[in-house]
């Protein structure tokens, strides 16, 4: 490994410890068992529906903590890059250490992309860590509980996604069967009536198609759960707004990412044109200041933060409370792990404006697996636990079993 040291800055005026770990500005200490200094930070890959990665941060106290970063390659790299303006730090200074980690990894960029996912993983499991050094639990560190337990909304897929029936077929099941009350379908599937699929525009039979899928979910659930729907960033401003009005009269709970995320102004008209479905915004937007203009612009009416993506725990709080004064509910956007989804959970619990959090692997069989901790999920409920940090315990035979080929297994605590 290169030293990385040799790269840093030396005359960096932000900087609060000099490369030997030296107190140079801010007084760390605090004695006793709070007297904490991070010694590694160590990053697993697992194939799970996404390839799922586990970041922990370890400490001359024993303690370990758990976080996880948005999935997908490279992330490994980065938070190497980072481990050592974490070694020697107080696992504590939460907030310091995230801006300290923006400031010096400004030059990979730091303002969105894969270096805010990986100081997003290293947030989380400084939450973790911080929990089980002051024994209380995460959501105590972002100011405490406003609900005992999160509603989780099921992201689906039926068998032929592009089939009405199919879909209202798993609607049917997951409500059912699994006993969620609140759904999400995707909408830009194939129709048949495509006549070229790049230039985001929607043919009148296709958007008849996704009102047709819309219809047949929504009636099939009838009230028994809150529908969402998906379009991934597919169409057009036009075409987004067409599919809005012909959807208008089916109460649908949001409408997610109609057009692609770069320009707000298209966004804000798309989301103001539709009288009464709530358009959704966020999975793919960093840090509170890329959420800045979609509230003050009044561009979102429900934001979607991706906790292990948007900057961790701390930041979705932030986000949380920006929302909040312009009155906007937060569905966290989630395709993580237990360990991803715990934190996301833990913050849903801590805000008032929480609405839900996504919970996207309800096909893998063995998601559940990678913590010892059994029933995260039931009846499309998470409870929040009472233990320290997350409350969850990783399953290392279970992270090794899953773990992508060449990655290596965690140190013991
Ligand atoms: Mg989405």
């Amino acid at each position: 490994m290169p030293d990385y040291r040799k790269l840093r800055d030396p005359n960096a005026e932000y900087t609060m410890r000099d490369l030997s770990g030296e107190t140079m500005g801010l007084e760390a200490d605090r004695g006793g068992p709070r007297d904490v200094e991070i010694t590694d930070v160590q990053t697993t890959m697992v194939d799970g529906n996404y390839p799922w990665i586990l970041v922990r941060v370890y400490t001359d106290a024993g303690i370990v903590g758990t976080g996880e970063s948005y999935w997908g390659g490279g992330d490994a790299e980065i938070i190497d890059r980072m481990t050592p303006f974490l070694v020697g730090e107080n696992p504590l200074d939460i907030d310091r250490l995230f801006e300290h980690l923006i400031q010096k990894m400004s030059g990979e960029g730091s303002i969105s992309g894969k270096v805010v996912s990986g100081i997003s993983g290293i947030e989380i499991a400084l939450h973790d860590a911080a929990g089980k050094i002051l024994d209380v639990p995460a959501y105590q560190l972002v100011g405490g509980k406003y609900r005992d337990e999160v509603r989780m909304y099921c992201d689906c897929h039926a068998g032929d996604e592009s089939e009405p029936a199919s879909n209202a077929r798993e609607a049917e099941r997951v409500v059912e069967e699994l006993g969620y009350d609140a759904l999400k379908f995707d909408l830009d599937v194939p129709s048949g009536h495509e006549k070229d699929r790049a230039n985001r525009h929607l043919r009148g039979p296709e958007v008849q198609h996704k009102v047709d899928i819309v219809e047949a979910v929504c009636e099939a659930v009838g009230d028994r759960a809150d529908v969402a729907f998906d379009c991934h960033w597919s169409f057009s401003g036009g075409s987004a707004k067409r599919l809005a009005a012909g959807i208008e009269e089916y109460d649908v709970w949001w409408l997610e990412d109609p057009v692609p995320p770069e320009n707000h102004d298209v966004q804000r008209e798309v989301t103001q044109s539709a009288p009464t479905t709530p358009v959704t915004v966020g999975e793919n937007v960093y840090r509170k200041h890329g959420h800045r203009r979609l509230f003050e612009e009044q561009a979102v009416d429900i934001v979607a933060p991706d906790l292990p993506r948007v900057g961790g725990m701390r930041e979705t709080r932030k986000i949380a409370d920006m929302a909040d004064t312009y009155y906007v509910p937060v569905a966290m956007h989630n395709v993580s792990s237990p360990i991803g989804t715990m934190a996301s959970a833990q913050v849903a619990a801590a805000i008032p404006n929480s609405l839900a959090v996504e919970y996207h692997s309800y096909q893998l069989g063995w998601w559940e697996d990678l913590v010892e901790e059994d029933d995260l999920i039931e009846d499309g409920r998470m409870e929040i636990p009472e233990k320290p940090g997350l409350g969850l315990t990783l399953n290392l035979d279970a992270v090794e079993e899953h773990m992508v080929e060449g990655e290596t297994l965690f140190d013991e605590a």
